[in-house]
């Protein structure tokens, strides 16, 4: 394999698959890394440049964030290259014909990710059938509306709040990306009894001491205005949130906000994880150094994809929130034990419970039977 790609290790990737329909100019990548638990789930990426490579990063991250939630699934992911922007009945020509090419890679499913979503998932479904993320009309959860992530990293910051001695009651928290995920983690804490006391988008941020109007902001952003519009705090460039003093710091938006040239001006007791990869491992490093709580993102954010699992099983909407906050719970109490017993990083102790449960399962298949790899009985 090292000899095809430079990335790939003895967990996968086990298929890489590459579409090209030139009729209508389809280029999609599917990188498809364990399924030793079951079918991969991960989203389609639509994006106009991802490289193979990274879809295998993101393919990887799947199949550590499924294995730590203890899912009957693998990791992939998948690229449609394009502009997510292009009309409507261009982008669904598109994810027709990729869904067709792929109708017989029976160990992936389709789940919506950065430039996909319910609808095309829907369309997904009408040609196909294995998909999650559907419209309720299709019997799909709508994750991102009932806020099944953030639902999970309230749940993570509670655990991990015992492991810092703070209190919840009173913390104060800070969200970067005031999205899906950012806006329900921040509702979630507040019913915990936290104070939101600075929250940013992609246009500006708002700050006050003594807490912002949780309601009052999601009526901003469905108006389609920044929370930096808001009349009762102070209105900050989006960058600034990260000087904020706090007790929980939840980055929401995207890659690598926190790295080695800003990490020194975090002043946070803990940071839960929503974004993926939100911190680069540099910045992680020192976090942990000066005594900063980490609890990475597979551990903390996995509340999405329990949910589309259990979309996937049939589940109706109201079981998904008890599960959600079982698992994210026991895993968040695991990873936070161990790194403490051990003196290593949140994330080496996350990577260490994902990995063992990968390759215990791999052992349940009939390959294990011919291989001398180590880790195999
Ligand atoms: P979203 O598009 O709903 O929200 C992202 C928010 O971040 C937006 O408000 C945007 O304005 C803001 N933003 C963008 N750039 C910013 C910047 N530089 N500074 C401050 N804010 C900025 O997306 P989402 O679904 O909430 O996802 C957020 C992150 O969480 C992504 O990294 C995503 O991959 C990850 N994630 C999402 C889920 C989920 O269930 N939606 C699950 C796991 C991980």
């Amino acid at each position: 394999m090292t000899e095809i790609f430079d990335f790939g290790d003895d967990l996968g990737p086990t298929k890489v698959i590459h579409v090209y329909e030139p009729s209508i100019e389809l280029r999609a990548i599917l990188v498809i890394d364990n399924v030793a638990a079951g079918p991969s789930v991960g989203g389609v990426r639509m994006a106009p440049d991802v490289s193979v490579e990274e879809c295998f990063r993101l393919a990887r991250a799947m199949t550590m964030k499924n294995a730590a939630a203890e899912l009957p699934h693998g990791g992939g992911k998948a690229v449609l290259f394009g502009d997510p922007k292009m009309p409507a009945r261009d982008k669904q020509k598109l994810l027709r014909a990729m869904a067709s090419s792929l109708r017989n890679v029976e160990d992936y499913i389709f789940a919506p990710d950065m430039g996909t979503d319910e609808v095309c998932m829907a369309w997904v479904k009408d040609e196909i059938g294995r998909v999650v993320g559907l419209p309720r009309e299709l019997g799909g959860i709508p994750l991102d509306e009932i806020g099944a992530t953030g639902w999970g990293l309230a749940h993570a910051a509670d655990v991990a709040a015992s492991f810092c001695d703070l209190a919840l009651r009173g913390a104060r928290v800070v969200v970067q990306g005031f999205g899906a995920v950012g806006k329900h983690a921040a509702r979630f804490l507040i019913d915990k009894g936290a104070v939101l006391v600075a929250a940013s988008d992609s246009r500006g941020a708002t700050f006050n001491a003594d807490g912002l109007d949780i309601h009052a902001l999601m009526d901003l952003k469905q108006a389609g205005k920044s929370v930096s519009d808001y009349a009762g705090g102070t209105r900050l460039e989006p960058e600034a949130v990260i000087d904020i003093e706090c007790d929980i710091w939840v980055p929401a938006a995207r890659p690598d906000v926190i790295n080695e040239e800003n990490v020194h001006r975090l002043r946070s007791k803990m940071m839960i994880q929503g974004a993926n990869i939100p911190a680069t491992a540099g910045a992680e490093r020192s976090l942990h150094e000066s005594g900063i709580l980490c609890v990475p993102d597979f551990i903390a954010n996995a509340g999405g994809v329990i949910c589309a699992a259990m979309e996937y099983q049939g589940a109706g909407e109201s079981m998904v929130f008890p599960v959600i906050e079982d698992k994210i719970r026991r895993n968040t109490r695991s990873v936070l034990d161990a790194a403490a017993s051990q003196n290593i990083l949140p994330r080496e102790a996350a990577v260490d419970l994902a990995t063992k449960r990968v390759k215990r399962a791999m052992n349940y298949r009939r390959y294990s039977l011919f291989s001398s790899a180590p880790g195999f009985v």
